[in-house]
């Protein structure tokens, strides 16, 4: 089911062989999100937005404070359990030179064909499967599919592993009217009754959210219930 996110004082500084010096780019960050609620987080860029995906997908800890996903301190929770609770969708799609259903499996030969179908009928990607020569063994690879279809592709990835929190880092940029349209309708049912956090340059994307943060260098600047803005 969703699960409740809350960050309690993080600090985090990014190092690296390249950047010796250590680089403080979060202070005393705190917010909570309550399970089933979606988050939109703005912010100029270099805000600290990506960090926080980064720290809530573990691919970075925490140097102060903790980050907690479901009441647990994300560091005490296993890697893998981790991955299995947070959707993480990007601009940066990994596409496969493979079937379409390796492609959204991630080569998991368990997923039933039929639970595949429905969550292309729910992302009303049918008729797009109709034009592919061979179905869901159709080959499709990083250079036959355009950004929004693997913006969709994303996002079906998302819809099949059900995770307790979906994280949107600016996913639907660069995509035509009708494909945005899709992903819109798409985002609408996935975070119904689900945890999300959306970080967004758009209006319309933040209008979904229940609660806004503002963040800046790091840190809140604002916050407030959508309505209020
Ligand atoms: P944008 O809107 O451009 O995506 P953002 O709000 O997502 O920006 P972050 O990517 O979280 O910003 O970056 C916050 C700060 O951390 C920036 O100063 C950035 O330069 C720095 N930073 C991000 N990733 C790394 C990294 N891997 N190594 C070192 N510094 C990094
Ligand atoms: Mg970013």
């Amino acid at each position: 089911g969703a699960l409740s996110v809350r960050f309690e004082r993080v600090g985090f500084e990014y190092t690296s062989e390249e950047t010796p010096e250590p680089k403080k780019i979060m202070h005393e960050l705190s917010f909570h999100v309550p399970a089933g609620e979606t988050l939109g987080l703005v912010g100029r860029t270099g805000a600290g937005k990506s960090t926080i995906a980064h720290l809530l997908s573990r691919m970075y800890d925490p140097g102060e404070g903790r980050v907690l996903l479901g009441g647990v301190d994300t560091r005490e929770a296993t890697l893998a359990s981790l991955r299995a609770q947070v959707g993480l969708v990007t601009q940066d799609v990994q596409v496969f030179d493979a079937s379409l259903r390796d492609n959204l499996t991630f080569f998991d030969d368990t997923v039933h064909d039929d639970r595949l179908m429905a969550i292309l009928d729910e992302l009303e990607l049918r008729p797009w499967l109709a034009t592919l020569p061979d179905g869901l063994s159709s080959r499709i690879s990083p250079s036959t599919l355009s950004a929004g279809q693997g913006q969709l592709l994303a996002l079906a990835r998302v819809f099949l592993k059900d995770p307790g929190l979906i994280i949107l880092d600016e996913p639907s940029s660069k995509l035509d009217l009708v494909t945005e349209a899709m992903v819109e309708r798409a985002l609408d049912r996935m975070l119904a009754g689900r945890t999300a956090i959306v970080i967004a340059h758009r209006l319309d994307t933040i209008l979904r959210a229940d609660r806004v943060l503002v963040l800046d260098g790091g840190a809140v600047v604002e916050s407030g219930a959508t309505s209020d803005l």
